[in-house]
C-alpha cells in the first residue's frame, strides 16, 4: 500500500501499490488521477490509521504554509517516538492523534508520525501551484539561524 493524494478533491489514502502506474493511483473518492506521495509504503492493516489521520488533517484545515510549520515540527522525531505527535495533538486537537500517545506503543507512534508527515507535505505542495513556498528544510533553517546581520 502507497499513499496518493488527489489534487482534485485534496483526498489522500492508501492504495495498493499494484494499482499504482508510473507514479499516479486512481482516487477512491472523485475517480481523478491521484499522484503517490513520496514516503514510506505500509500494509493494508495500517489502512484505518491512514484514513483516520487523514481525516484529522483534512478536518484541520491547514493552510500550506502551517502544513509545512507542523512538517517540521514532526521532522524533530530523532528524539523518543510520540514527541512529535504529543505536538500535533495540541495543534490539531485531535483525539485519534492522542489515542495514540495513550497506547504508548513506539512502532505505532513512528508510523502515525510518518504518515503525517507525508500528509502534512502533500497539502503543502498541493494547494501551492501557483505561489512559490518554502521548502520545509528552508523554514527549518529560517527557525534555526534567525536574521545575521
Ligand atoms: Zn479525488
Amino acid at each position: 500500500m502507497v499513499p496518493t493524494h488527489c489534487d482534485a478533491c485534496m483526498h489522500a489514502a492508501l492504495v495498493d501499490a499494484e494499482l499504482v502506474d508510473e507514479g499516479y493511483g486512481r482516487c477512491a473518492r472523485c475517480g481523478s488521477t491521484a499522484r503517490v506521495l513520496p514516503g514510506e509504503s505500509y500494509g493494508a492493516q495500517d489502512q484505518s490509521l491512514f484514513s483516520e489521520l487523514e481525516a484529522t488533517v483534512a478536518e484541520a484545515g491547514l493552510t500550506p504554509l502551517r502544513a509545512i510549520q507542523l512538517a517540521v515540527a514532526l521532522d524533530n522525531r530523532n528524539t523518543l517516538p510520540g514527541t512529535g505527535l504529543k505536538q500535533l495533538a495540541q495543534l490539531l486537537q485531535s483525539s485519534s492523534i492522542l489515542e495514540l500517545i495513550v497506547m504508548n506503543e513506539p512502532l505505532a507512534m513512528r508510523k502515525a508520525e510518518g504518515m503525517l508527515a507525508t500528509l502534512l507535505e502533500a497539502i503543502a505542495a498541493g494547494r501551492s501551484k501557483s505561489d512559490a513556498v518554502p521548502s520545509a528544510a528552508a523554514v527549518a533553517a529560517s527557525k534555526q539561524g534567525g536574521h545575521s546581520g
